[in-house]
């Protein structure tokens, strides 16, 4: 089962998506964020085929919480240490787009701009300073698409990640929120750049499983309802130029698609 956020005659809600294939539908809708996907039983009633809506990202994050390094074989590609406990980063919520929305490259400041496409997760529950034993999943309300997008050569020349990514449009999140995922076992996480695959890594081989990432995350911030966490991304980044189409597929989600374009 999944959920998106959407556009319609006007307003903007969250809403339930049944059926595979060809025809799915959005049954049910909310006009706030779903706590857990139970929340949606209290929906109002809808018939609305997801054709017919603009898809928005599917949450509204107080913060975007990323992981830097969490897969041994990328770490190796940047040449970079394997870290001995989570990295963590922030992204801002300015940075924040949805499918389909353009990654816009600020070329006058950044000669490479990557992609990194990553799995997110969708805070439900509000929490703080979880405890070894406490069990992560009941503050998940599901699983997503991210693209940490990042201007390469401003991450080695600052230190400081926040320039390298945090441009607007930095961050596209979505088409849905699904669950049944079970990163624990391995979801597999590709991107592809016109449509060549490029990524093609599996969570299995995360570094930091995700109860000690969310755990550890918990021990400095609050994370609230509609927060998200990048988990870190697989071997296999590289430069999106103006007129790519970039796209980041997690097993279990579906397929987050972002045109490239040079702003203005
Ligand atoms: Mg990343």
């Amino acid at each position: 089962m999944s959920y998106c956020r959407f556009q319609h005659q006007g307003a903007t809600l969250y809403g339930l998506i049944e059926g595979d294939g060809d025809q799915p539908t959005i049954t049910r809708t909310l006009t706030r964020a779903p706590q857990s996907f139970s929340d949606f039983d209290r929906g109002e009633k809808s018939e609305l085929p997801l054709s017919a809506v603009r898809l928005l990202a599917p949450a509204e994050p107080g913060k975007i919480v990323c992981i830097g390094r969490n897969y041994r074989e990328h770490a190796k590609e940047l040449d970079h240490p394997i870290p001995t406990e989570p990295l963590i980063f922030l992204k801002p919520p300015s940075s924040l787009i949805g499918p389909e929305d353009a990654i816009r490259r600020p070329a006058e400041l950044s000669q490479r701009v990557d992609y990194e496409g990553e799995l997110g997760v969708v805070i439900g529950r509000r929490c703080y300073c979880l405890r070894e034993s406490d069990d992560v999943k009941p503050y998940i309300v599901g699983y997503t698409c991210v693209n940490d997008v990042t201007a390469r050569d401003l991450q080695n020349k600052d230190g400081q990640w926040t320039r390298a990514k945090g441009f607007d449009t930095f961050c596209p999140v979505g088409p849905v929120v699904a669950e049944g995922l079970d990163p624990w076992k391995g979801v597999r996480v590709q991107s592809r750049v016109n449509g060549e695959l490029r990524q093609n890594g599996t969570t299995a081989d995360f570094l930091f499983p995700l109860d000690v990432l969310v755990r550890f995350i918990s021990q400095v911030m609050t994370l609230e309802p509609g927060d998200v966490i990048a988990t870190g991304t697989p071997a296999g980044v590289g430069p999106l130029k103006a007129g790519d189409v970039v796209e980041v597929t997690v097993e279990g989600v579906g397929t987050l698609r972002n045109p490239v374009v040079d702003r203005e």
